[in-house]
């Protein structure tokens, strides 16, 4: 038995780090699972390795959510699940920020987690309910400087988590959000991305420089947000809505002087 038996779930960004993580951990807890992204390639060879459904989905595109719904749909008979994960980040501070960057950044973290409630939402809704998961992070609870474009479009994150949580409670849709801290992934190891990098002494560089940082020591691992998510996508979780869950090594608890 695994904990998402006969769940149909969404997970954007799946094509790599926790989007990934959390389409494998739910296809392994046996969900049906559309990963959908807008790296093609490397999307449709995860939902091939996994037994997925792969779909081009940029989240930023309405056309490209109603589409997604209708293969999931077609190819599932329903959809219960959605995690909101596609993100992307941008480092700047507020005074060079270019508009246009700013609202690249808006685009796909918050109008993507918008569109994601309001399209797929609706499809869970007539489901007879299920769940959302958005995709915050660490900095949607606290500031963190020249990431201000995206520390603003992952509070509203947590905005839109509590006001979908409110408005679809009725339908029984739970909404809630994962904050994660640093966590190992292309965002904060572009190492991951260059063939010829080390991959491996990167992670360990991350982890003595986040041992200064964070209580636990280290960097997370996507492998430990993918739990959170599927706690938050199982019944486990049968009672809680609304809700930010931090997951960060215990970074946002507070400042050690000794
Ligand atoms: P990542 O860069 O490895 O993965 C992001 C995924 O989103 C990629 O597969 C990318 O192709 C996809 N994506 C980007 N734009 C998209 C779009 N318009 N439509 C669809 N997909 C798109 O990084 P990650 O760490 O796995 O990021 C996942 C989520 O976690 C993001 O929302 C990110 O903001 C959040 N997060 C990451 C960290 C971290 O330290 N890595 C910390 C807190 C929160």
């Amino acid at each position: 038995m695994g904990r998402l038996d006969g769940r149909v779930v969404i997970v954007t960004g799946a094509a790599r780090g926790q989007g990934e993580q959390e389409a494998r951990l739910f296809r392994a807890e046996g969900a049906q699972v559309v990963v959908a992204d807008v790296l093609d390639d490397q999307g449709e060879a995860v939902a091939k390795e996994i037994g997925a459904l792969y779909a081009h989905l940029d989240v930023g595109e309405e056309a490209d959510w109603r589409a997604a719904v209708a293969a999931a749909t077609s190819a599932y008979g329903r959809i219960d699940g959605l995690v909101n994960n596609a993100g992307i980040l941008r480092f700047n501070t507020l005074a060079d920020t270019p508009l246009d960057e700013f609202m690249q950044v808006v685009r796909v973290n918050q109008v993507g987690c918008f569109l994601g409630i309001k399209t797929v939402g609706a499809a869970i809704a007539a489901a007879g309910g299920g769940t959302i998961v958005n995709t915050a992070s660490y900095t949607g609870l606290t500031g963190m400087a020249a990431i201000g474009a995206y520390t603003a479009t992952k509070h509203a994150v947590l905005g839109l988590t509590r006001v979908a949580a409110l408005e679809l409670a009725s339908a029984g849709v739970r909404v809630n959000a994962v904050c994660p801290g640093a966590i190992d992934t292309a965002m904060s190891n572009p190492a991951q991305l260059d063939p010829e990098a080390d991959v491996a002494q990167a992670s360990r560089s991350l982890d003595r420089f986040y041992r200064k940082l964070v209580p636990l020591g280290r960097i997370g691992r996507p492998e430990e947000v993918a739990r959170l998510a599927l706690f938050l996508t199982s019944d486990d979780s049968s009672y809680i809505t609304g809700q930010p869950f931090v997951i960060d090594g215990g970074w946002l608890a507070g400042v050690s002087v000794v």
